[in-house]
């Protein structure tokens, strides 16, 4: 029994919401649900026809647009009216595409700019959002026929590679065929859902999620903390799937009968028709020894011994982008916990096989392949809908938190990732002797240096009492309540002054953003690791040239003139490598200037305290 929830303040009744889950696929796209009673996720499918709708669009004569499985029937008879891969295409240009550009059959305009590709068909244009939108148009038909019922919200996966650009443009895709995108969503991440893999928040897992679909490839590696995925490599091939694998068995048939592939290329039918066969021959040995079929009045035949042959190099091929996403994680294949295959090229069980062997131990294959993204991207949409209330994905904080430190440093209050809600505080302390003021900026990122992250609020801490450097206790909160609201408060604990900021929820990032965001600070760690040690060098110096002046000038008359004079030459020494880029060099001058300071320091000292003491009886 469904629920039905009434309005009191209008009377009315209010349908539950529905929000879907949807694999975009580059070969193929599928909606799903959770079954309102089961609880379970399920693709929404037609009768006894399959989930699974091709992603083809075709053009007929006056304007007639359909998609899916008619559309495929066009693919070889009607190439330059019939729009495959369309997925490719999205957010590139056609620099971006134009090494590959014989594979599309259909034409894509160049334009031999930066801009956006589109498609021309006939006489008409069309972006590859447009073409997307109408392959989400026709899953939203799907699902308002089958659940009788309006659905206008839904989740879309991606490939985990996917960046802000190609993620917008699935989201415009959306818009444009009526759905309000609710959540872009990686496809490792919704096929690792799928398995209940996150969903236990104690667990922390490292997942390898091996998608081998019709034309591409993508391995990723998903660490699973408290149920916050992340993606720590992704590698693979975007040209190499099933297709590969079709086309491999027509080369071998073409052989075994004499014809060249030139003579085939000029019969389109039978050119589809082999394909097909083809196709039916792969699925058919992935439960089979042997295929045999007749095409015009001849045998084709094929063993899975031969077919496994066949493939052997292509199965290699993704071998070789697994050990690269383990190298790129620093990781070994005995640290991962659990091996998610996704895509319908995985049923072959030569790839299964050759996959559970690489790994070391099974692989989680009792999910179907080909629906596996979209069952858990339904997961995802159930979770967002509020009725899992088990799984919180939400409620952390995407990216880190801090404030600005000496040198224009990121220092990191509350970690991305956190919990929320979440209160943490710190004591920072002024650099100049009779600071009254103290500036206060928060940032959000992940990179060392603020310029690199995002600026959220600034707020001067004023009536700070006059004091020595480094005298003043400033302590900084950050509190973050559950509705996402950050708090950020100055307190000077000596004197009791305080100031305090509150920052708009939800930070006015979009998911897209965040990614690139820390896209952008893995990019660039080494080099953040290399500004950070160089901007604290250069603070610590700055430091000690301020302390030994003020040293100097106190005790000048302790010093000889030697003294004073080495000194000096190490002063301009240290101050002229902090304005030189080597980290290594500002420290040899740090070291320098104390191994002149030190015995003379030492010496003061003790006539300070022998002065200290004269008089006093103990
Ligand atoms: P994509 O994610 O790229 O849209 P899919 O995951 O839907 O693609 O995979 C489509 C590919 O899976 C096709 O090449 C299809 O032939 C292949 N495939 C589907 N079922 C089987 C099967 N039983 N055995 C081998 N390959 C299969
Ligand atoms: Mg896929």
């Amino acid at each position: 029994m469904a629920k039905i929830a009434i309005n009191i303040a209008t009377g009315s009744l209010q349908q539950p919401e529905i929000i879907v889950g949807i694999d975009l696929g580059t070969t193929n796209s599928l909606v799903s649900i959770i079954h309102p009673d089961t609880k379970k996720p399920i693709a929404l499918k037609e009768h006894d026809s399959s989930s699974l709708v091709p992603s083809v669009v075709h053009f007929g004569e006056a304007g007639a647009i359909t998609v899916g499985e008619e559309a495929k029937k066009y693919l070889i008879t009607e190439p330059h009216n019939t729009v495959f891969s369309a997925k490719r295409l999205m957010g590139k240009s056609y620099k971006d595409i134009s090494d590959n550009a014989s594979f599309f059959s259909y034409k894509v305009i160049d334009d031999g700019t930066d801009n956006l590709v589109k498609v021309q068909v006939g006489d008409k244009f069309y972006s590859p959002i447009d073409l997307s939108s109408f392959i989400l148009k026709e899953l939203k038909h799907r699902a308002e026929h089958i659940l009788k019922t309006p659905v206008n919200k839904a989740v879309i996966t991606v490939p985990a590679y996917f960046n802000d650009a190609q993620r917008q443009a699935t989201r415009d895709a959306g818009k444009l065929a009526g759905l309000d995108v609710l959540r872009i969503v990686n496809e490792p991440t919704a096929a690792s859902l799928a398995y209940g893999l996150g969903l236990n928040k104690e667990a922390e897992k490292t997942i390898a999620v091996y998608d081998l679909g019709g034309g591409t490839f993508d391995i990723s590696i998903l660490k699973i903390t408290n149920g916050i995925f992340e993606v720590l490599s992704t590698n693979g091939d975007t040209y190499l799937g099933g297709d590969d694998m079709d086309n491999a068995i027509v080369k071998y048939w073409l052989q075994q009968s004499g014809v060249s592939e030139d003579e085939l290329k000029q019969n389109k039918e039978l050119t589809q028709a082999i394909r097909l066969k083809a196709e039916e021959a792969k699925k058919h040995l992935s439960l089979n020894d042997t295929f045999t079929a007749e095409l015009n009045g001849d045998a084709l035949s094929i063993t899975r011994a031969d077919f496994e042959q066949l493939i052997h190099p292509l199965v290699d091929k993704t071998l070789a982008c697994c050990k690269n996403a383990l190298k790129d994680a620093g990781l070994k294949t005995s640290d991962i916990d659990a091996i998610v295959m996704v895509g319908g090229s995985t049923r072959v069980p030569a790839v299964k096989n050759t996959i559970s062997n690489f790994f070391g131990k099974p692989v989680n294959d009792s999910v179907n392949p080909d629906e596996v993204v979209a069952l858990g991207a339904a997961i995802q949409a159930d979770i967002l809908a509020g009725n899992n209330k088990d799984v919180l994905l939400l409620d952390i904080t995407p990216l880190s938190l801090g404030i600005e430190t000496a040198g224009g440093l990121m220092d990191v209050l509350i970690p991305r990732n956190s919990k929320i809600p979440n209160k943490v505080g710190r004591q920072y302390t002024t650099q100049v002797d009779g600071q009254d003021s103290m500036r206060i900026s928060v940032y959000q990122g992940e990179r060392d240096l603020v310029q690199h992250n995002r600026k959220l609020a600034e707020f001067n801490l004023t009536g700070i009492p006059g004091m020595p450097a480094g005298m003043p206790k400033v302590e900084v909160s950050f509190l973050i309540n559950a509705d996402g609201i950050l708090v950020v408060k100055a307190k000077e604990l000596r004197s009791g002054v305080e100031q305090s900021i509150e920052v708009k929820s939800q930070y006015g990032l979009t998911d897209a953003e965040v990614e690139q965001m820390l896209m952008d600070s893995i990019a660039h760690a080494k080099e953040d690791i290399a500004t950070r040690a160089l901007v604290e060098a250069r603070t610590e110096g700055e430091q000690l040239l301020q302390t030994t002046e003020r040293f100097i000038q106190k005790n000048a008359a302790h010093l000889t003139k030697e003294e004073m004079m080495e000194t000096a030459g190490a002063m301009q020494a240290l101050q002229l490598a902090i304005t030189m880029e080597d980290k290594n060099l500002i420290q040899t001058k740090i070291e320098a200037l104390n191994d002149i300071s030190r015995p003379y320091a030492e010496r003061i000292m003790d006539i300070a305290v022998s002065s200290a003491m004269k008089g006093k009886t103990i």
